[in-house]
């Protein structure tokens, strides 16, 4: 099978295209290392199968040959991260929804038989009081004010452009709402908690831990995600529906900080801080996050395989590997 992947150097993106070459796939990743890294890829540069292109998505002009060639295109390419949407909010709303539309237009022109697999992601469920989220959710976003939702809009468009497409286009789609991926290759760089968690307590700093840490995440480990994502995708059920990808095992950022520690061996202290110090006031964060399953589990009978503790465990062993290897 022929994998086009967007975004294809970032965290997600890379950890598919190893899995895919691994499966005896071609795969061609275009990036533009705005926040992908080409470490992240560069031991698949031998393989044959395997090719890489530096271009944005907005602007490159193989996507029409390439969608061609393609048989799934996994849409990953856009700007995420909290810090990264506080300090650039106009980037994200242009790179993440036009990028999506062009992906869309050059489908339906030159290869309506591909399929697409768009990643969305959980903050479309907005600041819903709910604790536990299903697809058929409202969708709760504020009206004014607070920047930090500007993420939330540009996958919002993009799950509805992916479903215009769907239903006036045909193009066959799924469409991922992604509850906090974790694992190698995730940086701390644009404010993700796991990857500083563990940063911090390898290395004996002071675990920083916004707001009070009463505040719930349900965790999971990208080969997870990689698989239900596949899974997904060969599911012909699946397509032209928006469908939850995580795992339902939640823990407040308060005892992940107690637990990472633990786990490190490590003695850090937890520092407590406000909100508006780490992020000003166009941040307002959500409360709880944890993601129903059961739609991902009665489309593709997937479970997730990786335990918190085993993907702590994992993360710790490989931040000290490279600790060692610097
Ligand atoms: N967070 C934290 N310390 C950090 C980074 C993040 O306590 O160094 C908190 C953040 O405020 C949020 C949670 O951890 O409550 C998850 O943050 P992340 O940005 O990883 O994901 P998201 O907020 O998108 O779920």
């Amino acid at each position: 099978m022929n994998i086009l992947i967007t975004g294809g150097a970032g965290f997600i993106g890379s950890h598919l295209a190893h899995y895919h070459l691994a499966k005896g796939d071609a795969v061609h990743v275009v990036d533009d290392l705005s926040t992908g890294q080409i470490t992240n890829i560069a031991p698949l540069f031998n393989n044959p199968n395997f090719q890489f292109v530096e271009a944005n998505i907005v602007t490159w002009d193989g996507l029409k040959e390439a969608a061609r060639w393609s048989n799934r295109i996994y849409h990953m390419a856009a700007i995420v991260g909290v810090k990264k949407v506080l300090e650039d909010p106009r980037a994200v709303m242009a790179t993440n929804m036009a990028g999506t539309e062009r992906v869309f237009r050059a489908v339906a022109e030159v290869n309506p038989m591909s399929q697409v697999i768009v990643a969305s992601s959980s903050e479309v469920y907005g600041f819903n009081a709910k604790s536990a989220f299903v697809e058929t959710d409202d969708i709760v976003l504020r009206s004014a004010g607070r920047l930090r939702w500007c993420y939330a809009i540009t996958k919002l468009a993009d799950e509805f452009l992916a479903y215009s497409f769907f239903k006036k286009s045909h193009i066959k789609v799924v469409i991922a709402r992604l509850f906090n991926t974790v694992g190698p290759h995730q940086t701390g760089k644009y404010g993700m908690v796991f990857p500083n968690f563990i940063g911090q307590a390898v290395h004996g700093e002071a675990v920083t831990v916004f707001g009070d840490g009463t505040q719930t995440r349900s965790f999971c480990n990208v080969e997870d995600t990689v698989k239900a994502l596949d899974l997904l995708a060969l599911t012909p059920a699946a397509n032209g529906e928006i469908v939850n990808v995580g795992n339902d095992h939640e823990i407040s950022i308060g005892d992940l900080a107690k637990l990472i520690i633990q786990r490190s061996g490590g003695t850090s202290d937890i520092e407590y801080i406000a909100y508006e110090a780490a992020y000003g006031l166009d941040f307002e964060d959500i409360t709880h996050r944890r993601p129903v399953i059961q739609k991902l589990q009665t489309l593709t009978g997937f479970k997730p395989q990786w335990s918190l503790n085993d993907t702590i465990d994992q993360l710790i062993a490989l931040e000290r590997t490279c600790t060692q290897s610097e």
